[in-house]
């Protein structure tokens, strides 16, 4: 699903150059679980940005599904993101304004879904994600976990191929955290392709594989069994 080859991002700040990622070569297939891990500033989100068509590459190849996505235009990358990738953040990044059935909805709004059919997938979503009945309410009404299961439902509403999640339960408790990870494992079960940045142990184990950054280079690649969900 995604083939990198020798990518290099670098940013520039005035008459500062960054090299953020620095030859990266990684291959995710579809239906695996990896966590990406590494100290602060190594490349984890910088990574994390271009595999979700958030950002480009400055070099280098990157192939979602055999399509070079590399250098597309932002509004390209927009119609390939729609529909195929979900974004799970640590800081929930839900709409303060909108409910959380209004939240959840707003992918399928943006994908022209008929508004009878978003109704029934919403509340097929939030009764899974056990947040049905905080339907009506507003993200700040909500624990922190109840938010991130909000942003669990809207992440995979549309069924994405892949899920994003940047340090998902960064903000969690350890009961929360340990939630939130066995649905996205359950959502890797039945499918779902997961690319994860943690600074987490507990939350690495849940993957296949973990990819170690330093420097903005790929130091060392574990394999690891994956965890049954725990309670
Ligand atoms: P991590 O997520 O591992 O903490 P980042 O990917 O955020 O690391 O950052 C990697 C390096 O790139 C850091 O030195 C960071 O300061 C730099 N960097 C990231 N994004 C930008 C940006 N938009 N502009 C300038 N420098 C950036
Ligand atoms: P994380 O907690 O994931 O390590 P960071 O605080 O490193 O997050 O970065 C958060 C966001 O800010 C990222 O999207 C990154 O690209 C951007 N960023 C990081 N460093 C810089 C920088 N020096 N200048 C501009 N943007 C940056």
């Amino acid at each position: 699903m995604i083939k990198i080859k020798n990518l290099k991002k670098s940013f520039r700040t005035e008459d500062i150059e960054t090299l953020a990622l620095n030859d990266i070569s990684l291959n995710v297939a579809q239906g695996e679980f990896i966590a990406i891990m590494g100290p602060s500033g190594c490349g984890k989100s910088t990574l994390l940005n271009i595999v979700g068509m958030l950002d480009n590459p400055t070099s280098g190849s990157y192939k979602f599904s055999d399509i070079e996505v590399g250098h597309f235009e932002e509004s390209e990358r927009t119609t390939l993101r729609k529909g195929n990738l979900g974004f799970v953040f640590q800081s929930f990044n839900l709409i303060e304004e909108l409910t959380v059935f209004e939240n959840v909805e707003l992918p399928l709004i943006y994908l022209n879904i008929s508004k009878s059919e978003r109704k029934e997938r919403v509340r097929e979503v939030l009764k899974r994600m056990k947040i049905a009945h905080r339907e009506s309410h507003f993200p700040k009404q909500l624990s922190g976990g109840q938010q991130q299961r909000v942003a669990i439902s809207r992440a995979v509403i549309t069924k994405p191929k892949l899920i994003l999640a940047d340090e998902p339960t960064g903000n969690l408790d350890s009961k929360n955290g340990i939630e939130v990870m066995n649905l996205l494992t359950e959502l890797n079960q039945e499918g779902a392709t997961i690319v994860m940045v943690t600074h987490s142990d507990r939350d690495s184990h849940y993957a296949h594989r973990v990819i170690n950054l330093f420097d903005g280079q790929i130091v060392s690649e574990v394999k690891s069994p994956p965890l049954a969900a725990q309670s």
